[in-house]
């Protein structure tokens, strides 16, 4: 059924919760699910009490979770980060490492853009690191370097230059795992993502300033994030 937004509600607010790193470090166990559970659960407190707000305000406000718009191209649009080849959010602050909600609302707010400059980086980078396709259980993550104008499964929406991730495979992954989302090795694996340990948020830095603007350096620097140990699973916490 199609949602009947109307037309003067043509504003978004997008939000972004960070997910915590050692679960999903556990994936694809049965761990992993749930950061995801939880970010949705702040993201509906997060958004009602936003959405509130923006009425108090004498404005309309529609909450969203993935369900009415894209939530990565506004995401991108609102400066907060970059697609990146696994299909996923790219944020400079905390990776692949969240969950997306948006607030639709016909207040008059200015827009931002898109951060090109880190844009631009994550595309070029992704060109030549493959963590996360080498880490995908179901080869669901394209590894050519370049990005392409065509889906390769009947789920995806072409048109759009990018990788597109075979995701009739990768929700076949998920049913053979017995997890609704276990967000699976890719997000695990990606150098974006790091822990607060300060020694690895020196590295989260080193990987955002040298993609930027020493782009000649990005392979070295996926070598250096597996040389770390940098998204390899760390076996969850026996019960
Ligand atoms: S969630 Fe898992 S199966 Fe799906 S693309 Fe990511 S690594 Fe591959
Ligand atoms: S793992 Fe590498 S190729 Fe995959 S999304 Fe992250 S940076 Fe891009």
């Amino acid at each position: 059924m199609p949602y009947n937004i109307p037309s003067d509600i043509n504003r978004a607010v997008v939000l972004v919760v960070r997910m915590d790193y050692e679960s999903i470090s556990s994936s694809p166990a049965m761990l992993a699910s749930v950061p995801t559970a939880v970010g949705y659960s702040r993201l509906v407190v997060i958004e009602l009490m936003l959405a509130q707000s923006i009425e108090d305000m004498g404005y309309r406000a529609v909450v969203c979770g993935n369900d009415v718009a894209l939530s990565v191209p506004l995401v991108i649009d609102a400066g907060l980060g970059q697609y990146g080849r696994h299909g996923l959010l790219i944020t400079p602050k905390y990776g692949s490492y969240v969950r997306i909600g948006t607030v639709l609302t016909d207040m008059p707010l200015g827009p931002d853009g898109p951060d090109m400059e880190f844009c631009e980086s994550v595309i070029r980078f992704c060109e030549v690191c493959d963590k996360c396709d080498r880490h995908c259980p179901f080869q669901a993550i394209p590894y050519e370097r370049e990005q392409t104008w065509e889906g390769v499964c009947r789920s995806n929406d072409p048109g759009v230059k990018k990788w597109y991730v075979d995701v009739e495979a990768c929700h076949g992954y998920w049913l053979d795992n017995g997890t609704d989302c276990s967000n699976c090795n890719c997000i695990r694996s990606c150098p974006y993502n790091k822990p607060d340990a300060p020694a690895m948020r020196m590295l989260r830095h080193v990987i955002l300033w040298s993609t930027k603007y020493v782009p000649a350096l990005d392979r070295p620097v996926v070598a250096l994030d597996d040389l770390f140990g940098s998204g390899w699973q760390i076996p969850p916490p026996l019960a």
